[in-house]
Protein backbone atom coordinates (compact mmCIF):
# COMPACT_ATOMS: atom_id res chain seq x y z
CA UNK A 1 0.00 0.00 0.00
CA UNK A 2 1.48 3.26 -0.89
CA UNK A 3 1.33 6.09 2.33
CA UNK A 4 1.42 9.57 0.81
CA UNK A 5 3.61 11.38 4.02
CA UNK A 6 3.74 15.17 3.57
CA UNK A 7 7.21 16.35 4.51
CA UNK A 8 7.45 20.04 5.37
CA UNK A 9 10.43 22.31 4.29
CA UNK A 10 12.61 23.60 6.92
CA UNK A 11 12.63 27.26 6.66
CA UNK A 12 15.82 27.90 6.68
CA UNK A 13 17.62 25.06 5.30
CA UNK A 14 18.78 25.00 1.26
CA UNK A 15 20.29 22.01 -1.02
CA UNK A 16 22.10 22.27 -3.55
CA UNK A 17 19.93 21.05 -6.47
CA UNK A 18 23.43 19.50 -7.99
CA UNK A 19 25.67 17.77 -5.25
CA UNK A 20 23.40 18.33 -2.12
CA UNK A 21 25.21 20.33 0.11
CA UNK A 22 23.27 22.10 2.79
CA UNK A 23 23.20 25.44 3.72
CA UNK A 24 21.55 27.67 5.97
CA UNK A 25 19.47 30.30 3.70
CA UNK A 26 21.23 33.85 4.00
CA UNK A 27 19.77 36.93 2.59
CA UNK A 28 21.84 37.40 -1.03
CA UNK A 29 21.09 40.77 -1.94
CA UNK A 30 18.99 42.15 -4.90
CA UNK A 31 21.49 41.48 -8.55
CA UNK A 32 23.51 39.20 -6.68
CA UNK A 33 24.42 35.40 -6.75
CA UNK A 34 24.45 32.69 -4.25
CA UNK A 35 26.79 29.77 -5.39
CA UNK A 36 27.28 26.23 -4.08
CA UNK A 37 30.66 26.52 -2.80
CA UNK A 38 31.07 23.01 -3.97
CA UNK A 39 30.47 22.64 -6.65
CA UNK A 40 29.64 26.57 -8.43
CA UNK A 41 25.65 25.50 -8.62
CA UNK A 42 23.62 29.38 -8.65
CA UNK A 43 21.27 28.80 -5.60
CA UNK A 44 19.59 32.12 -5.54
CA UNK A 45 19.97 35.01 -8.13
CA UNK A 46 17.00 37.41 -7.12
CA UNK A 47 17.05 40.20 -9.91
CA UNK A 48 16.10 44.03 -8.93
CA UNK A 49 11.82 43.97 -9.42
CA UNK A 50 12.02 40.86 -10.63
CA UNK A 51 8.21 40.59 -10.01
CA UNK A 52 7.32 43.73 -12.25
CA UNK A 53 9.63 41.81 -15.08
CA UNK A 54 8.26 38.73 -14.79
CA UNK A 55 4.80 39.83 -15.31
CA UNK A 56 5.62 42.34 -17.44
CA UNK A 57 7.54 39.87 -19.76
CA UNK A 58 4.48 37.22 -19.36
CA UNK A 59 1.85 39.74 -20.54
CA UNK A 60 3.90 40.22 -23.17
CA UNK A 61 4.38 36.92 -24.45
CA UNK A 62 0.75 35.82 -24.07
CA UNK A 63 -0.34 38.80 -26.36
CA UNK A 64 2.12 37.89 -29.03
CA UNK A 65 1.37 34.45 -28.46
CA UNK A 66 -2.50 35.78 -30.17
CA UNK A 67 -0.81 36.85 -33.14
CA UNK A 68 1.82 33.82 -33.37
CA UNK A 69 -1.89 32.11 -33.63
CA UNK A 70 -4.56 34.20 -35.38
CA UNK A 71 -1.81 35.45 -38.43
CA UNK A 72 0.08 33.77 -41.24
CA UNK A 73 3.47 31.76 -40.06
CA UNK A 74 4.33 31.44 -44.00
CA UNK A 75 4.19 32.12 -47.28
CA UNK A 76 5.50 30.07 -49.66
CA UNK A 77 6.15 30.91 -53.43
CA UNK A 78 7.01 28.60 -56.00
CA UNK A 79 6.25 28.61 -59.76
CA UNK A 80 3.97 31.08 -59.89
CA UNK A 81 1.90 29.66 -57.00
CA UNK A 82 1.46 31.09 -53.31
CA UNK A 83 0.34 29.66 -50.26
CA UNK A 84 -0.04 31.10 -46.45
CA UNK A 85 -0.07 29.03 -43.65
CA UNK A 86 -0.72 29.73 -40.30
CA UNK A 87 0.13 27.60 -37.12
CA UNK A 88 -3.46 26.75 -36.76
CA UNK A 89 -3.34 25.20 -40.78
CA UNK A 90 0.29 23.04 -39.84
CA UNK A 91 -1.76 21.46 -36.91
CA UNK A 92 -5.01 20.99 -38.46
CA UNK A 93 -3.03 19.44 -41.34
CA UNK A 94 -1.93 16.77 -39.62
CA UNK A 95 -5.40 15.62 -38.67
CA UNK A 96 -6.90 15.94 -42.50
CA UNK A 97 -4.18 14.02 -44.26
CA UNK A 98 -4.78 10.68 -42.81
CA UNK A 99 -6.75 9.70 -39.60
CA UNK A 100 -3.60 7.80 -38.00
CA UNK A 101 -2.01 11.32 -37.69
CA UNK A 102 -4.90 13.27 -35.75
CA UNK A 103 -3.66 12.26 -32.35
CA UNK A 104 -0.09 13.69 -33.46
CA UNK A 105 -2.08 17.15 -34.21
CA UNK A 106 -3.35 17.30 -30.73
CA UNK A 107 0.17 16.34 -29.13
CA UNK A 108 2.05 19.61 -31.44
CA UNK A 109 -1.12 21.59 -30.81
CA UNK A 110 -0.45 21.08 -27.10
CA UNK A 111 3.29 21.30 -27.15
CA UNK A 112 3.58 23.98 -28.99
CA UNK A 113 0.35 26.32 -28.16
CA UNK A 114 -1.39 25.21 -25.02
CA UNK A 115 1.26 24.31 -23.04
CA UNK A 116 3.34 27.61 -23.03
CA UNK A 117 -0.05 29.48 -23.02
CA UNK A 118 -0.99 27.67 -19.52
CA UNK A 119 2.53 28.34 -18.14
CA UNK A 120 2.36 32.12 -18.85
CA UNK A 121 -1.26 32.35 -18.02
CA UNK A 122 -0.37 30.46 -14.70
CA UNK A 123 2.58 32.47 -13.94
CA UNK A 124 0.79 35.65 -14.23
CA UNK A 125 -1.99 34.48 -12.26
CA UNK A 126 1.13 33.69 -9.56
CA UNK A 127 2.42 37.21 -9.51
CA UNK A 128 0.38 39.33 -10.58
CA UNK A 129 -1.18 39.63 -6.91
CA UNK A 130 2.82 39.98 -5.24
CA UNK A 131 3.22 43.50 -7.81
CA UNK A 132 0.15 45.34 -6.06
CA UNK A 133 0.90 43.62 -2.42
CA UNK A 134 -2.39 42.40 -2.10
CA UNK A 135 -3.03 38.34 -0.85
CA UNK A 136 -2.16 35.46 -3.53
CA UNK A 137 -4.74 34.35 -5.06
CA UNK A 138 -6.39 31.04 -4.33
CA UNK A 139 -4.08 27.58 -5.03
CA UNK A 140 -1.07 29.73 -6.16
CA UNK A 141 1.57 27.51 -4.62
CA UNK A 142 -0.33 24.92 -6.55
CA UNK A 143 -0.40 26.98 -10.15
CA UNK A 144 3.26 27.88 -9.43
CA UNK A 145 4.05 24.12 -9.05
CA UNK A 146 2.34 23.17 -11.74
CA UNK A 147 4.44 25.62 -14.06
CA UNK A 148 7.37 24.67 -13.31
CA UNK A 149 6.46 20.95 -13.51
CA UNK A 150 5.41 21.65 -17.22
CA UNK A 151 8.63 23.37 -17.83
CA UNK A 152 9.93 20.30 -20.21
CA UNK A 153 7.51 20.46 -21.76
CA UNK A 154 6.30 23.34 -23.22
CA UNK A 155 8.15 23.67 -26.93
CA UNK A 156 7.73 26.69 -28.54
CA UNK A 157 11.71 27.22 -28.85
CA UNK A 158 11.69 23.63 -30.28
CA UNK A 159 9.01 24.10 -32.99
CA UNK A 160 10.54 27.19 -34.60
CA UNK A 161 13.81 25.84 -34.59
CA UNK A 162 11.72 23.01 -36.45
CA UNK A 163 11.10 25.17 -39.11
CA UNK A 164 14.28 26.89 -39.27
CA UNK A 165 15.84 23.09 -40.39
CA UNK A 166 12.80 22.60 -42.80
CA UNK A 167 13.02 25.92 -44.62
CA UNK A 168 16.48 25.25 -45.27
CA UNK A 169 15.49 22.30 -46.63
CA UNK A 170 12.60 24.03 -48.76
CA UNK A 171 14.93 26.98 -50.06
CA UNK A 172 15.79 24.90 -53.11
CA UNK A 173 12.43 24.13 -53.72
CA UNK A 174 10.63 27.42 -53.22
CA UNK A 175 10.77 30.62 -52.14
CA UNK A 176 9.51 30.87 -49.03
CA UNK A 177 9.11 34.45 -46.62
CA UNK A 178 7.79 34.65 -43.03
CA UNK A 179 4.50 36.12 -42.01
CA UNK A 180 3.98 38.03 -38.82
CA UNK A 181 3.16 34.93 -36.87
CA UNK A 182 6.94 34.08 -37.28
CA UNK A 183 8.24 36.83 -36.05
CA UNK A 184 5.87 36.99 -33.31
CA UNK A 185 6.62 33.12 -32.24
CA UNK A 186 10.41 34.62 -32.20
CA UNK A 187 9.92 37.46 -30.06
CA UNK A 188 7.35 34.94 -27.91
CA UNK A 189 10.81 32.60 -27.20
CA UNK A 190 12.92 35.66 -26.64
CA UNK A 191 10.42 36.65 -23.77
CA UNK A 192 10.23 33.60 -22.30
CA UNK A 193 14.27 33.50 -21.75
CA UNK A 194 14.15 37.15 -20.49
CA UNK A 195 11.19 36.16 -18.11
CA UNK A 196 13.48 32.71 -16.75
CA UNK A 197 16.54 34.66 -16.55
CA UNK A 198 14.79 37.42 -14.07
CA UNK A 199 12.92 34.24 -12.49
CA UNK A 200 14.98 32.83 -9.24
CA UNK A 201 13.25 29.47 -8.33
CA UNK A 202 13.93 29.54 -5.27
CA UNK A 203 13.30 33.43 -4.55
CA UNK A 204 9.71 32.29 -5.40
CA UNK A 205 8.84 30.17 -3.22
CA UNK A 206 10.20 32.13 -0.64
CA UNK A 207 8.03 34.91 -1.09
CA UNK A 208 5.51 32.50 -1.55
CA UNK A 209 5.84 31.58 1.58
CA UNK A 210 6.22 34.94 2.71
CA UNK A 211 2.80 36.13 1.38
CA UNK A 212 0.88 32.86 2.79
CA UNK A 213 1.75 33.36 5.93
CA UNK A 214 0.57 37.23 6.22
ZN1 LIG B 1 26.34 22.05 -5.23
Amino acid sequence: MNRHIQISPTADLTACAFCDALYTVSEVPSGGVGRCNRCRAILYAPRDNAIAKIVAYSAAALSLMVVAIGYPFLEIHTSGLSSKASVIDAILAFAENSGMMAPLSAVVAALIVLLPVIRISGMIYTTVPMLFDRPLLPYAKNVFMIVMRLRPWAMAEIFIIGVAVALVKIGSLATVSFGPAFWAFVGFVVLIVAKDVVLCERTMWRTLDTYQKR
